[in-house]
């Protein structure tokens, strides 16, 4: 080789090498990326009471704003709040727009095949919710040939559209639907226990059938294959758990949230 072959082919492979570091930044796992922007990224739906709703200054608070604090102080990073529809959390998770999905989440299978998700932090179920005066639904078979309104993409949603013979309505949030039952529009609402409880003491007139429709756990969501992520996640979840203090947050959230 004279010396210019010499000098073409080293740069060749700084070309390569350079290449090849590039190449494996893309592959950085989510904790890498986190630690290195220096922030945790959460996407939620705001507007899920008491797990995460618009407080007084309009920031979005609630329970798993709390949960997304504890993780990101145990990362040693700042936590940022990203509102969007709920219907667009898990792909934008699975596309690396945000790092975690805290959204009172049902951990389900169906989005196990997009997502991981952590260990479950709080039990719930799908609930209807009616007229007071309504007597002709107490059943889930009652809900045959009704108009049912959910919220898009909830295991709500799901419920309704794969195990009912309702005709399903789709809103972006619960109370919208809410609004709807309350004008006539709706003969019935399926929606998480917890915000129904909160949607029925702030709409007049509506009450509660107390037979659970599902049984259903929320954890939260990362993008697949990041193991390091899930360990410290649900190392806080944990603590949280043992000491009681989701539960506390639970309370405290529902007084909040001014229901
Ligand atoms: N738990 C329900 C679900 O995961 C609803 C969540 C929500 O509306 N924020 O689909």
């Amino acid at each position: 080789m004279n010396k210019t072959t010499k000098l073409i082919s080293l740069a060749l492979c700084v070309i390569m090498a350079a290449m090849l570091f590039v190449g494996c930044g893309n592959q950085q796992s989510a904790l890498e990326r986190i630690k290195e922007s220096g922030e945790l990224v959460m996407l939620t739906n705001a507007a899920f009471p008491p797990f995460e709703y618009l407080g007084n200054d309009n920031a979005v608070a609630g329970v798993d704003v709390e949960i997304a604090h504890a993780i990101a102080d145990e990362i040693g990073v700042s936590l940022k709040i990203v509102d969007m529809d709920f219907d667009g959390i898990v792909t934008s998770i699975q596309s690396g727009k945000g790092d975690i999905g805290a959204a009172g989440m049902t951990a389900n299978d169906e989005r196990r095949k997009s997502v991981d998700f952590s260990i479950n932090y709080v039990d719930a179920a799908q609930l209807i919710i009616v007229m007071k005066d309504n007597a002709e639904i107490t059943t889930p078979e009652d809900l045959a040939g009704k108009n049912v309104g959910v919220q898009s993409g909830t295991t709500g949603d799901i419920f309704v559209s794969d195990e009912t013979d309702a005709v399903p309505f789709r809103f972006k949030n619960g109370a919208d639907a809410a609004v709807e039952l309350t004008n006539g529009k709706l003969d019935a609402v399926v929606i998480d226990e917890m915000p129904a409880n909160l949607i029925v003491s702030t709409y007049e007139g509506l009450k509660i059938i107390d037979t659970p429709l599902t049984e259903e756990q929320y954890a939260i969501a990362i993008a697949k294959g990041n193991d390091d992520l899930k360990e410290i996640i649900d190392g806080v979840i944990t603590k949280l758990l043992e000491s009681g203090q989701i539960d506390a947050w639970i309370e405290e959230h529902k007084l909040a949230s001014g229901s």
